[in-house]
């Protein structure tokens, strides 16, 4: 097999050509080696596969797959990391990045605002494990620090936080942290893979939902934890090869053909939330319209100098609540309603009664997550088709 790989490349030619291995065969496309498990031409072989495992050496579509590995050393290539580990889903990769380094009276800082799925595994599995979990409000680095005097074994963030877009200072939370002996996890799937620069400021674990912008056509579950190869041989895999998180190579097929064009439709879908929320901005059914990159997002400067672009997502608040947001969200004609993000297909949530349902009223009004509140997820449609769409259904209240 031909290992297809170049230091030095930049980013657009790792997203295409990185970490591919060609068979025999000389396919151009990634092989999809969907197989549980590999055969051994001896009992000797077997026993030696077993003893020891190298890149190469499969056992067992748990522990490790070809076509995985494609997407594994495409997405550390791109991100920087050393070496990555891909899961079922973003979620087992959150939840198996933290059981794995965490252990009883170990003690995590967290930033509040969080995914629902990624609060419940820090609020209730973690804690239900003897793992101490405070929560802080990750703008504001006074709590920070304020929690870290007490020391912590690992940070858990989403540098750009879901629904309400709020940027996390990575280069002062990862100082303190640091200093406080913790490891850096973030939670990058806002920012994509495209604009981060995580690593650079001082993240040590990064991870991504892949059934975002990665498949970007809302086809498949996968999620990617990225980080040195300590960590992740040593820490990751052992968890993970037992646990069973482990990715189908089908989904790892899609992921790894998803990152080959991932550059080029963040851009465009970030092009056109830029341009949606320059032209809703003001607008008098909006009492806000959040994207940081608007002048006017309070983390603007910090999301210039942590990301290099502004991301695929923008938040609308809607003036007369919850009934005015749900008459926007059913006179939409391009956007569809649903759940997922970073799609070709432009999104609108309604997060107060779907993915962040499960918040009591105070912590969602603590969030910023209000009646009026929609998530919108920018596709690939044209910009002034979607702004027509928007416009038109913001007419009805
Ligand atoms: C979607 C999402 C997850 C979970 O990913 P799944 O692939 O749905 O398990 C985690 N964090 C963030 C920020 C997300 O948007």
């Amino acid at each position: 097999m031909q290992d297809h790989g170049q230091q030095g490349w930049g980013r657009r030619t790792r997203m295409v050509h990185h970490g591919a291995r060609r068979s025999q065969y000389g396919e151009v496309a990634e092989a999809l080696y969907l197989t549980q498990g590999f055969v051994y031409p001896d009992a000797a072989s077997a026993e030696a596969r077993f003893l020891e495992t190298g890149p190469d050496e499969f056992i067992y579509a748990r522990y490790g797959n070809p076509t995985v590995a494609v997407f594994e050393d495409r997405i550390a290539a791109l991100e920087g990391t050393e070496d990555a580990f891909a899961t079922a889903s973003g979620m087992a990769a959150v939840s198996g990045a933290l059981m794995s380094m965490l252990r009883a009276g170990d003690r995590v800082v967290a930033a509040r605002a969080l995914f629902g799925s990624c609060h419940y595994v820090l609020d209730q599995v973690l804690r239900r494990y003897g793992v101490e979990v405070v929560f802080v409000d990750g703008t504001d680095l006074a709590q920070w620090e304020a929690a870290l005097q007490g020391g912590a074994q690992a940070v858990f963030l989403e540098t750009v936080s879901n629904p309400t877009l709020e940027v996390i200072d990575l280069d002062a939370v990862g100082r303190l942290a640091h200093a406080a002996g913790a490891l850096v996890v973030v939670d990058n799937v806002f920012a994509t893979p495209v604009f981060s620069r995580a690593v650079a400021l001082g993240a040590d674990v990064v991870i991504y939902s892949a059934t975002k912008h990665i498949d970007g056509q809302g086809r498949c579950l996968g999620g990617v934890i990225c980080g040195t190869r300590d960590f992740i041989r040593n820490t990751v895999e052992p968890y993970m090869k037992h646990t069973g998180g482990a990715i189908s190579p089908f989904n790892a097929w899609v992921m790894a053909n998803g990152l080959q064009t991932l550059d080029l439709r963040v851009r465009a879908q970030t092009a056109s939330a830029q341009r949606i929320a320059e032209v809703l901005e003001g607008h008098p059914a909006l009492s806000r319209v959040i994207y940081p990159g608007l002048p006017g997002h309070p983390q603007h400067a910090i999301a210039g100098a942590q990301m290099d672009g502004y991301g695929t997502m923008l938040a609308l608040e809607v003036r007369g609540g919850k009934a005015a947001a749900f008459r926007v969200l059913d006179a939409l004609r391009i956007a569809v309603i649903s759940n997922n993000l970073g799609d070709a297909r432009s999104i609108a949530t309604h997060p107060a009664t779907t993915t962040h349902q499960r918040l009591s009223d105070a912590d969602k009004a603590a969030l910023g997550i209000t009646p009026g509140l929609i998530r919108f997820s920018v596709g690939l449609e044209d910009a002034a088709d979607l702004i027509d769409d928007l416009q038109a259904a913001l007419a009805m209240i």
